[in-house]
């Protein structure tokens, strides 16, 4: 076969390879495997969601393609929750565009900006969605470093004068995978005043919007005065609602930079199934969406308390994170991310992320998704308490 082209031959390692390998050696030798590695909800779709898509489905008129800047009873639903939600008012027509999942807008976007040679920034540790995107597009990555001592927003100002100009497009993700970080409306007017003095486009993904905890509220990129202006948000109903197999995702905000997804996409795809869409908007204006919020924010609230607890109790000082359904802590002094990681699979059966798979800053730590029941997490983290002690 002749060589495959630079953009797969170019892809970065995969670091949980060898992860994978011990996983797979541990369930043959029949241990008890715990799974908090990846981030997708077990809970199912609320029932309120199902009912409908069991309705829509059975409709011939759902089953041609959907018009391809998505239907207009779900772009309205999402601009009903913004204006609701946030105080923010989008133009259904314009400024509301539907995504087969949000991280199809986001691998996307770099086509539609960056040429061979551009820059774009991206979190460090992040989504590694942002990157790839980056490196498909043909262009270059600058990581901005998300520091503990930060907070995990990163410093605008130590982005070289160079860099920035040539930027296209800046990403940022809060509330943070993995960091479990968020930001607050300050932060993104800086982000805004950033993008507006080097022309960079802000793509802001709001994955975890809707999961934080202790009555927190997290913010809207689009609430920062002037984002409008200069970028866009990405939105999915996948966390907040169960539904990461629906496939069902949204970007908003500026309409230039939304029209250009959209030529892009045309070309490539032919939408969302009209039964999906016409459940996402069930989701979203369905007055049992609030009901639902608060009991799966009270679910993992449960959880991230079950882990913080066993961390301290563990020697850990971790900060109980404010948002988002990962706890993301140090490993012990003398542990590379992936050494402690394979350490705790070997020893315990349970399973955790490494911080290097966010990138070269994320070295250092590891990340617990809160996505199995408080009774699996109370075992895994006894477990791990069984056989580490942490010292920084
Ligand atoms: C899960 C996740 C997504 C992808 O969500 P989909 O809408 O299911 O594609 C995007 N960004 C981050 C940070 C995520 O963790």
């Amino acid at each position: 076969m002749k060589k495959k082209a630079g953009r797969i031959e170019k892809l970065p390692p995969y670091l949980f390879a060898e992860i994978d390998k011990k996983i797979r050696e541990a369930l043959d030798k029949g241990v008890d495997v715990i799974k908090l590695g990846i981030g997708d909800p077990d809970r199912p779709t609320p029932a309120y969601i199902v009912e409908r898509m069991q309705q829509e489905v059975t409709l011939p008129r759902n089953h041609s393609y959907p018009p391809d800047e998505g239907l207009m009873e779900f772009r309205e639903a999402v601009s009903r929750y913004y204006l609701r939600r946030f105080g923010v008012k989008l133009d259904p027509q314009r400024e509301v565009l539907p995504l087969i999942g949000s991280k199809e807008g986001i691998a996307h976007i770099s086509a539609c900006f960056v040429d061979s040679g551009d820059v774009n920034l991206v979190p460090d540790p992040g989504y590694p969605v942002y990157g790839i995107g980056t490196l498909f597009a043909g262009g270059q990555t600058y990581r901005m470093p998300l520091l503990e001592e930060n907070s995990y927003l990163p410093d605008l100002s130590i982005i070289p004068e160079e860099t920035a100009r040539r930027a296209k497009l800046m990403f940022l993700n809060y509330p943070n995978n993995p960091t479990g970080a968020v930001a607050e409306k300050g932060f993104f007017e800086k982000a805004v005043e950033f993008a507006k003095r080097y022309d960079v486009v802000i793509c802001h993904d709001s994955a975890y919007l809707e999961i934080s905890f202790d009555g927190y509220r997290p913010v809207s990129f689009l609430e920062a005065s002037g984002a409008l202006e200069c970028g866009i948000e990405f939105g999915s109903l996948s966390k907040p609602f169960n539904m990461t197999g629906w496939r069902v995702g949204y970007a908003v905000g500026n309409a230039e930079v939304l029209e250009a997804l959209y030529r892009y996409k045309t070309n490539i795809d032919s939408g969302n199934f009209k039964a999906v869409q016409y459940a996402g908007v069930e989701a979203l204006d369905n007055p049992k969406a609030l009901e639902h919020m608060e009991s799966m924010q009270k679910v993992y609230q449960d959880r991230r308390n079950v882990v913080v607890e066993a961390l301290r109790e563990a020697g850990w000082t971790a900060a109980a994170p404010k948002a988002s359904f990962y706890v993301w802590a140090p490993v012990p002094q003398g542990y590379t991310s992936t050494d402690f990681v394979s350490y705790i699979l070997e020893e315990t059966g349970v399973v955790v992320t490494p911080g290097s798979g966010f990138g070269e800053y994320g070295e250092g730590y590891f990340r617990i998704a809160l996505t199995v029941e408080v009774e699996r997490l109370k075992e895994a983290m006894d477990r791990i308490k069984g056989v580490v002690r942490f010292k920084g």
